[in-house]
């Protein structure tokens, strides 16, 4: 038992995944991707979920919304757009071994680089990525509903942009937005374009709902989605007050991202137990190893953003080292 990795357990799965083939014929010419226009004009919104396939609180958001629609509800201004992004890996989502379809073939966030999007390599992540592209690249505003593989309170993740963390206190959800630098595997769909430039007017949020099959991780989504509808005008306060499920935070506290822990080999350990925005008091205290490689922590009060070695390869991020800025 001195190895963490044997101490790892499957949280409970509170989540029921939705049926989601009824939404698969849109109206885009593309599958499980539909776009509402309102008459008055307004911003191209686009709204995501699973991005990672076994990410079910995204799915219950964009399920709930479209059911909303069925019953009347219309975007009072603008364009919306709502994706099910990776649903060749949902469809293997098992709850009795939850982890695996997180995606089929390679991390569909991690593809939406130009020179990968028109390069010559192929996957279904990529066939998905590149069906998706144009909707992405045509969106003012750009909300991907995520959740976490290990227990921690709700998060955005604003790319490297301070621009998003601003958006993220207008939006008023969740309490911690972080401020990181980027992955090493690849460009995230919230990087891409404008979206990555501070001088562009355009917006991309990623929220981390909290634990993937926790319960309240789909009140998250929903409440996150709901204020964003009503930030952009595509919904009236009313509508916003109704469906609203998770009170404002206090305050929202920003981390910064220094540094990433990447894993050299499928021998990396964590050395201590960690949790999500779990704060570790000392630097120089030892984090991780991996092979002869010892991480140590950089300064006093790090904070370990989305620890987590399920699915990790050589090359992917094990967790992030941060401070809080305020
Ligand atoms: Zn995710």
């Amino acid at each position: 038992m001195n190895d963490p990795a044997a101490l790892v357990v499957v949280p409970p799965v509170e989540l029921a995944a939705p049926d989601i083939a009824r939404w698969r014929a849109g109206n885009t010419g593309v599958d499980h991707v539909h776009r509402l226009r309102a008459d008055a004009p307004g911003p191209v919104v686009h709204v995501q979920a699973l991005t990672h396939g076994n990410e079910i609180c995204g799915a219950i958001a964009l399920d709930w919304l479209l059911q909303q629609v069925q019953a009347g509800w219309r975007p009072l201004r603008g364009t919306l757009t709502l994706a099910f992004a990776n649903v060749e890996a949902y469809a293997r989502f098992d709850p009795a071994d939850p982890y695996p379809s997180r995606c089929v073939d390679e991390d569909l966030n991690r593809v939406w680089a130009d020179e990968v999007l028109a390069g010559p390599r192929d996957s279904r992540e990529l066939r998905r990525a590149r069906a998706l592209r144009p909707f992405v690249d045509d969106a003012d505003r750009l909300l991907d509903i995520h959740s976490m593989g290990e227990a921690c309170v709700p998060l955005m993740v604003c790319g490297t942009q301070d621009k998003h963390a601003a958006y993220s206190r207008r939006l008023g959800v969740p309490g911690v937005l972080l401020i990181d630098t980027g992955h090493p595997a690849g460009l995230r769909m919230v990087e891409r374009g404008g979206f990555g430039d501070p001088r562009s007017p355009r917006q991309a949020l990623l929220i981390e709902c909290g634990q993937h099959w926790e319960r309240a991780a789909a009140d998250v989504a929903i409440d996150a989605l709901v204020r964003f509808l009503g930030l952009e005008g595509l919904a009236d306060a009313g509508w916003v007050a109704a469906h609203t499920r998770v009170p404002l935070p206090p305050r929202q506290r920003l981390v910064r991202v220094t540094e990433a822990v990447v894993a050299r080999s499928t021998g990396f350990r964590f050395l201590l137990p960690t949790e999500g925005l779990g704060v570790i008091p000392k630097a120089g205290t030892t984090l991780a190893q991996d092979g002869e490689h010892l991480w140590h922590t950089p300064y006093d009060d790090c904070v370990l953003v989305m620890p987590g070695t399920h699915n990790l390869k050589p090359g992917g991020t094990a967790v992030r080292l941060g401070r809080y800025e305020d």
